[in-house]
């Protein structure tokens, strides 16, 4: 059998942490880190998310506020509201729940929350000092694949690694963050061909393509450490990713499951964010 990759003890390794600064932060400067999320409509996936990510924050000793909007709210409206946030100097951390409706353009929310407080890290000040190896926020999923890696022994230097996936949230983040680890990266896509014989080369395979069942074990080299992104609930309510979990388990050395791999690490990195904003902006 294959190790298990699961998140939990990685989450409560970070959980620990998380609190343990969470304290010392309030000790030092007699408030909480505060997290405000920002909500518009009531998408129902995004109204679960998004409370979780407030109680988590709680429970982390944080301080939360939620600022909800209905799904006429103009971007006028919102951006205005954020603007508050970004000046308030009670707030450290802002996250702009997704998706967002059809009439808020992505290329121009992406500049909305001030890059200080950017713990999604989605601001293009923050993705370009990703990209340069610039202290900046960690890309909350990405990020967790890469604690994942690390708690489970699995050290990318000199490895070969595909990333399949070239989202802006997923998969170009975990493209830049695996080759600052030393990996040789192969970034495939939707018009990439022969994927198959590229993703059969690798080491470590990621897969953030949002199609379910997309990898079977035909994609996978024997012994490869295989990280699936994807999340999708079938009509009959699985809740299943984007790698045929049984079929490639048989040949991986390593895999995460799908629930319990990747997705409890998104709210742990977000909120370790969160405490490393408060840090930052009160040591200035
Ligand atoms: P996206 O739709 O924005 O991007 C998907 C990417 O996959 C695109 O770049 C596309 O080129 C590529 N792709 C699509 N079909 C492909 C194919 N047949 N072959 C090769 N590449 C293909 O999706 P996303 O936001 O990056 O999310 C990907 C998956 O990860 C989704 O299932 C999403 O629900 C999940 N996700 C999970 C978490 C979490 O666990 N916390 C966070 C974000 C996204």
């Amino acid at each position: 059998m294959p190790t298990l990759i699961a998140a939990k003890p990685v989450v409560e390794k970070l959980r620990l942490t998380t609190e343990e600064r969470s304290r010392a932060f309030r000790k030092k400067y007699g408030r909480a880190p505060k997290l405000a999320v920002v909500l518009v409509g009531e998408n129902p996936a995004s109204v679960i998310y998004t409370r979780k990510k407030g109680e988590t924050a709680i429970a982390m000793g944080m301080e939360h506020v939620s600022v909800t909007f209905p799904d006429t709210a103009t971007p006028d409206e919102v951006k205005a509201a954020i603007d508050k946030l970004n000046t308030d100097p009670h707030v450290d951390g802002i996250l702009i729940q997704r998706p967002l409706p059809k009439s808020f353009k992505e290329e121009e929310v992406l500049y909305w929350v001030a890059p200080a407080k950017d713990v999604d890290a989605f601001h293009p000040e923050n993705t370009g000092r990703l990209s340069l190896g610039l202290p900046c926020f960690k890309p909350c999923t990405p990020a967790g694949v890469m604690e994942l890696l690390k708690f489970y022994g699995v050290n990318p230097a000199g490895k070969l690694a595909c990333v399949i996936g070239r989202s802006s949230i997923v998969g170009k983040p975990m493209a830049a963050l695996l080759l600052q680890a030393d990996a040789t990266v192969l970034h495939c896509h939707s018009k990439t061909p022969n994927l198959k014989q590229i993703a059969n080369q690798a080491d470590i395979v990621v897969v953030a393509a949002g199609k379910p069942g997309l990898v079977d074990s035909s994609y996978i080299k024997t012994g490869a450490i295989v990280i699936d992104v994807g999340i999708h609930r079938t009509d009959a309510g699985k809740v299943v990713g984007d790698v045929i979990f049984d079929d490639v388990a048989a040949k991986a050395s390593a895999i995460t499951p799908v629930p319990g791999g990747v997705g409890p690490m998104t709210i742990a990195v977000l909120l370790e964010n969160t405490i490393w904003a408060a840090e930052q902006r009160e040591s200035k």
